[in-house]
């Protein structure tokens, strides 16, 4: 087998969509697997659409979720320079050798002229009014003016673009290795342009002569660029390398949480979930979207999530390290339906790798949310309270939000609990309660529960209907973490506090 070289290849025209991660990585996988290549190549020939900053983070992205370049851009490598743009005198020197073997032609035709042509074909009933097989000998072109008059407009610096001269009514084939055989005729595709006008290669031409010069195996990328894949190998055959030409994998799309139709950034947003793997500040509307990372989600829950976006190990296992994911992906196992971006699953991916951290970890999260709310709190403390809260969090933010109740007493409470719960056999338990807690040694979960069930016990009342009492009068809320540790966190003075406070300012029902 000849070496596994992939490529991901974006053009830096705004933030990375996260379709575009997985198709990073589903490239990484392949290379890891078989100890190739991974190569970033930036394609931003496309002058028109270049946004500052979407290269730098396109690499912060990749950075941020463990996938290693090996080659291109800041990596460098034996195919440098890796930014298309940098490489213009490379794909002229193609373009010639087309034009010169006949396979391509230089196209002299204004807006004009083409509108006009499609208005020509469109009254001729023409369903697709494209410059190709058909049309083109009506076109201004080096197939239709005279070698005099081509090379005048060439010398006087006339505009002009190169188009591939795609032969009429033949077939063009190629195996994709999750759609399989992929046949379209010829004469629907059209004579692409090359070359453009301002001297720079369109994504087409300079796409494939980097795959070939850059010793590409594999060539992984989005559904979206099928369309093109005839096309590449008309290039492929037209400059002799057919031999070389790379294996396609076309990724299955990504699909809105239904299922209808394709996931795109407005869905997201109206659906209240992130869509690019990083915070994004459109540098035009200077309008900013939320990123996975600073949505809270864990890198390595974001690449298990996506892994699983079109792919599965055909087991039912589903947790992955990046080295398990390596391990056991395989294109064979990517299927060619539509994956549903199922947020729901992202945020369980989230919960299991957050639960997975120890209680250090944890509370460095937590201790950073204090430090900026000003509140200061020890190392312990924090991570005890982190073991109270972490079956119940999803993100790290989650820690601050539930655990807010252990900085700050409630002046407030759940007016159901009140209404249901707050009664005599409550109050009477409570006010036995905090006489015993004062002597309760150590104040630790278990001795409170002991003492609790000490006064419940003397008053003849079930421990368990009272404790909804309690909690509430602890953290004003009616559902929160281990009620017994929620006391020996807080202290015993601040736990005999917060009952004394409910006591006195909330009126029994029956008193
Ligand atoms: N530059 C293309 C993109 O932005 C790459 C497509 C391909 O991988 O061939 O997605």
């Amino acid at each position: 087998m000849k070496p596994v070289r992939v490529r991901f290849a974006p053009s830096p025209t705004g933030a990375l969509h996260i379709g575009g991660v997985r198709t990073a990585l589903y490239n990484y996988l392949l290379a890891r697997k078989h100890n190739g290549t991974m190569i970033l190549r930036i394609e931003d020939t496309d002058q028109n659409r270049y946004v500052p900053g979407a290269e730098e983070y396109i690499i912060n992205t990749l950075n941020w979720v463990g996938i290693q370049i090996d080659e291109g851009v800041g990596k460098g490598g034996p195919h440098a320079p890796y930014r298309q743009s940098e490489r213009k005198s490379i794909y002229k020197q193609y373009a010639q050798q087309l034009v010169d073997e006949g396979n391509a032609y230089y196209a002299f035709d204004t807006e004009q002229d083409l509108e006009t042509m499609r208005e020509r074909l469109k009254a001729a009933g023409d369903a697709n009014q494209q410059y190709g097989s058909g049309s083109r000998m009506q076109m201004n072109n080096s197939l239709t003016l005279k070698k005099e008059e081509v090379d005048n407009k060439l010398a006087a610096g006339d505009a002009y673009v190169i188009r591939l001269k795609v032969p009429a009514n033949q077939e063009v084939r190629l195996t994709d290795l999750i759609r399989g055989e992929v046949v379209v005729n010829s004469s629907q595709i059209d004579d692409k342009v090359l070359m453009k006008s301002d001297g720079m290669p369109t994504y087409h031409l300079a796409n494939v002569v980097d795959d070939y010069l850059m010793k590409i195996s594999h060539v992984i990328r989005g559904e979206e660029w099928l369309p093109s894949a005839p096309l590449h190998v008309l290039l492929y055959q037209f400059l002799s390398w057919q031999n070389e030409m790379p294996q396609f994998a076309h990724l299955p799309l990504l699909l809105k949480p239904d299922g209808n139709g394709k996931l795109s950034k407005r869905d997201a947003d109206r659906m209240g979930f992130p869509i690019f793997p990083l915070n994004w500040t459109d540098p035009a509307t200077q309008e900013l979207a939320t990123g996975f990372k600073e949505s809270g989600f864990l890198p390595e829950a974001l690449i298990n999530f996506l892994a699983f976006l079109g792919w599965n190990p055909g087991t039912e296992k589903e947790i992955f390290s990046m080295t398990e994911l390596v391990e056991a992906f395989s294109i064979e196992r990517i299927g060619k339906a539509g994956a549903k971006f199922d947020i729901q699953k992202s945020q369980w991916f989230n919960q299991h790798y957050l639960r997975a951290k120890p209680d250090k970890e944890l509370a460095d999260y937590l201790l950073a949310s204090l430090t900026s709310e000003g509140i200061s709190c020890s190392n312990e403390k924090a991570e005890k309270i982190c073991f109270a809260l972490r079956e119940r969090i999803t993100f790290p933010h989650d820690l601050w939000e539930q655990g807010k109740i252990f900085f700050s007493a409630p002046t407030t409470f759940d007016e159901q609990i009140v209404s249901k719960k707050w009664n005599l056999d409550a109050v009477r338990t409570l006010s036995g309660f905090i006489d015993a807690i004062k002597t309760t040694q150590p104040h630790s979960a278990d001795s409170i529960k002991s003492s609790l069930e000490k006064v419940t016990g003397e008053l003849g009342i079930k421990t368990g209907q009272i404790l909804q009492a309690l909690r509430m009068s602890l953290t004003g809320g009616a559902s929160g973490p281990d009620l017994m540790l929620t006391m020996e966190i807080l202290g015993a003075v601040e736990t005999v506090n917060r009952i004394k406070y409910a006591l006195d300012n909330l009126k029994a029902k029956g008193s």
